[in-house]
């Protein structure tokens, strides 16, 4: 499934709020440059973690999707090591689940993503 984009007045409106966070995250940090990077960094951090969930929780589904499919990559059906290994979602929006996701080489998940214009 595609991934939905945003239309024109829902990027407005991301615009706007994206407007609005870094006017509080300037207010929050005063003339503190450091303190405005911390800031920012942890705003990023926990936005990605909404996005992709937690590393460890990703980590875990990795082990499980690894022991699923015996090592083999779901794209290739070549044998694969863990450490060069992704995981691969379906449906973008459906997050990092067991059901939602397959384990690919990293080569072969670029390869996805080049098949689906995302690279
Ligand atoms: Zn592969």
């Amino acid at each position: 499934m595609a991934n939905r984009n945003l239309d024109a007045e829902e990027l407005k409106q991301a615009h706007l709020l994206l407007d609005d966070i870094r006017r509080r995250l300037e207010i929050l940090a005063g003339d503190d440059i450091h303190l405005l990077f911390a800031y920012r960094r942890k705003i990023y951090k926990e936005l990605i973690y909404l996005e992709r969930g937690k590393p460890m929780a990703r980590r875990k589904i990795k082990i499980q999707r690894y022991d699923l499919q015996h090592g083999k990559c779901a794209h290739c059906n070549a044998d694969m090591a863990i450490q060069y290994s992704e995981l691969d979602r379906k449906n973008a929006a459906d997050g990092y689940t067991l059901e939602n996701t397959e384990l690919v080489h990293a080569k072969c998940h670029q390869a996805r993503q080049a098949a689906k214009g995302y690279a």
